[in-house]
């Protein structure tokens, strides 16, 4: 402008500066008389530092704000959970955001749980093991079991009540701490005292103590006797009739014999005295044989003196009765039609001899004719009639066959 060009004026003032009036310089140019800086602009480093760093707007080198440094930005909303603002606070922001001192503790490992944490959910202490609270028992007889902290959970029983009672036929004579009998009461009948008798005793008790006494009865006369009697005791002091002893004479019952050789199963009986009396064994046979015919034969002849025979045996080995069957064939072996039992040099062809049974012996012989090969006419001579010539070789000799168009035009 001509202001400045002229007379080193503003025109107008540069923002945010404000006039301080107007001069004219010549008749109709209006030129700014001043322009100085508003009074908000009062900031410099000298009056704004610390914590605070000049801000906005700058008018001649000072500047209309003074704020907190831009460090000064933690607060609960951008620094929380485990974090806390920390450092120095400015218009109330915090220069650091660490991670609060609880939470740097390790939360314990505990085996029965956690008794309490922190304020940053940390556990600090355990949980005491349980089986430790539990009361130990006192035991009259031991400790069954024990828990993990060595407390005592279940008590022995009275290892008298496991004994095995005695049974006991006259009362138990001890019993345990159970009320388990120990040990039996005796038969009272053996305190009984014995009696000692004359004449024998007439009863004894469940000892066998004699508890009354025989009074002397003589026995009677023995009767029935087989060889005469003779004088003996009757027992009271006087004599009476006894049997003569007999020597015994023994012998088989009917059918048995005293020896079991060849027998196959011996049944035994008692060689017995007439009087009763046993000694030694009597043996007689238990098999009875059973004959039958072996496989493929029968017991009855239908085919006279040419059957051919068998014996009739017992599982045990014995014979008896003989068996039959159909004769014997005998085989009569011959050729079939067209071969012979000659063999030449030109015995190509060769089959079984047989039987009309169906057996087969030896070999028959025949020499190739065309039929051999599908072919009926050997040796045709007429060309007109010739439709194939066959040859067949091998065997050491060759022959021809010949086929015709026709059967009736040959
Ligand atoms: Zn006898
Ligand atoms: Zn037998
Ligand atoms: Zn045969």
């Amino acid at each position: 402008s001509d202001c400045m060009k002229h007379y080193n004026l503003y025109a107008t003032c540069p923002s945010p500066k404000l006039s301080t009036g107007v001069v004219h310089p010549v008749a109709g140019m209006t030129c700014q008389k001043g322009c100085i800086c508003p009074s908000e602009y009062k900031y410099t480093s000298s009056n704004c530092s610390g914590n605070y760093t000049v801000s906005g707007g700058s008018c001649d080198g000072k500047y209309n704000d003074c704020v907190c440094k831009s460090e000064f930005k933690y607060n609960s909303s951008n620094c929380s959970g485990e974090n806390q603002p920390s450092g120095t606070s400015c218009g109330g922001n915090y220069n650091g955001c660490t991670i609060r001192p609880e939470c740097t503790v390790s939360s314990k490992d505990c085996t029965y749980g956690c008794a309490g944490y922190n304020s940053c959910d940390r556990c600090t202490s355990c949980k005491s093991n349980p089986d430790c609270d539990v009361s130990d028992k006192s035991c009259t007889y031991g400790c069954a079991s024990y828990n993990s902290c060595s407390k005592c959970t279940s008590c022995k029983d009275n290892p008298d009540c496991s004994a095995t009672a005695v049974s006991c036929d006259y009362g138990c004579a001890s019993t345990n701490s159970c009320g388990i009998c120990t040990s039996c009461s005796g038969n009272p009948d053996c305190d009984v005292a014995d009696k000692s008798c004359d004449y024998g005793c007439a009863s004894t008790n469940s000892c066998g103590k004699c508890t009354e006494c025989k009074s002397c009865t003589p026995y009677s006369d023995e009767t029935g006797c087989t060889d005469g009697t003779e004088s003996c005791s009757d027992g009271c002091g006087g004599t009476r009739l006894c049997c003569k002893d007999h020597t015994h004479s023994y012998s088989c019952p009917s059918g048995y014999s005293t020896s079991n050789a060849g027998m196959i199963s011996p049944v035994t009986a008692d060689k017995v005295c007439s009087c009763g009396a046993t000694s030694g064994t009597c043996y007689k046979e238990g098999h009875s044989h059973s004959y039958s015919c072996p496989s493929g034969y029968s017991s009855s002849n239908s085919w006279g003196s040419s059957a051919q025979t068998a014996s009739k045996t017992c599982s045990c080995g014995a014979a008896s009765g003989t068996c039959y069957k159909a004769p014997a064939h005998t085989h009569s072996y011959s050729c079939p039609s067209g071969y012979s039992e000659t063999k030449t040099a030109r015995s190509c062809k060769t089959t079984s001899k047989r039987c009309s049974c169906g057996a087969t012996s030896g070999t028959c012989y025949r020499e190739f004719i065309c039929t051999d090969v599908g072919t009926a006419h050997r040796d045709y001579p007429t060309s007109i009639c010739t439709l194939s010539v066959t040859v067949i070789t091998g065997c050491g000799y060759t022959i021809q066959c010949y086929s015709c168009r026709s059967c009736n035009s040959c």
